[in-house]
């Protein structure tokens, strides 16, 4: 490299980061955090159905739509997968993740355990699925109660659903337990600079050790 000759460049496919928790478990900020420091990965930005809460923005937290045009995207095939999660539909919109992909970029997913058993269907061998569990069943009671953007009756149904999103952890690939959001942060970044380096994701590999072997 220190000779002038220019570095043969390996492609990658682009990979899906899957970020599955129950809501309270720290899974946004760790998200934000990532994204802050990666300008290889993008955020998948979901369509649902639900009102929006004080401080989200329209177009970069979700896009907010109603039932009827949720139901078009989803007839029209414009979703990669949908499910509904609590009283809303949430949705993925498939044009801006096969974009991102194609170009070699990584995509990162908010989803629930539903939107990821569908992915998994069609696009196991990309994705790299994260399960984030909060450390203790109070410790989630109080991040909900302190979060305090929903009404009690909703913080008490996300903790019932809470057991529930979690009994499927083990649908993952990897499960982080967020005790601490830096630790969990530098977790999630080692996994994905790891997969990142996986063979099958990195094409031309071939040619580039033939170049070696040849002592180019
Ligand atoms: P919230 O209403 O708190 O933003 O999200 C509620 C749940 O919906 C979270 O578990 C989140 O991961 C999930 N979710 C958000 N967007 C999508 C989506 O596009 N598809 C699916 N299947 N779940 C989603």
């Amino acid at each position: 490299m220190s000779d002038g000759v220019k570095p043969y460049q390996i492609e990658r496919r682009g990979l899906m980061l899957v970020l599955s928790s129950p809501s309270g478990a720290g899974k946004s900020t760790i998200s934000r955090a990532i994204l802050e420091s990666d300008a290889d990965i993008s955020m998948s930005v979901s369509v649902t159905t639900r009102p929006k809460r004080p401080g989200e923005v329209a177009g970069r937290d979700y896009h907010f739509v109603d039932k009827t045009e949720f139901d078009l995207m989803a007839n029209r095939g414009e979703l990669l997968e949908f499910a509904k999660v609590f009283d809303h539909y949430y949705g993925t919109p498939k044009g801006p993740v096969m974009e991102a992909l194609s170009d070699g970029s990584d995509v990162m997913f908010d989803i629930d355990w539903q939107g990821t058993q569908q992915l998994a269907e069609e696009a196991e061998e990309d994705m790299v699925r994260i399960f984030i569990l909060p450390p203790s069943t109070a410790e989630l009671e109080r991040r909900l109660h302190t979060r305090a953007q929903d009404p009690p009756d909703v913080v008490a149904r996300r903790m019932d659903k809470a057991a529930d999103e979690m009994s499927h952890y083990f649908e993952y690939d990897w499960v982080i337990v967020n005790y601490d959001i830096d630790t969990s942060v530098a977790q999630v970044r080692a996994i994905l600079q790891s997969e990142r380096l996986r063979r099958r994701r990195q094409v031309g590999l071939g040619e580039f050790v033939k170049g070696l072997r040849a002592g180019r």
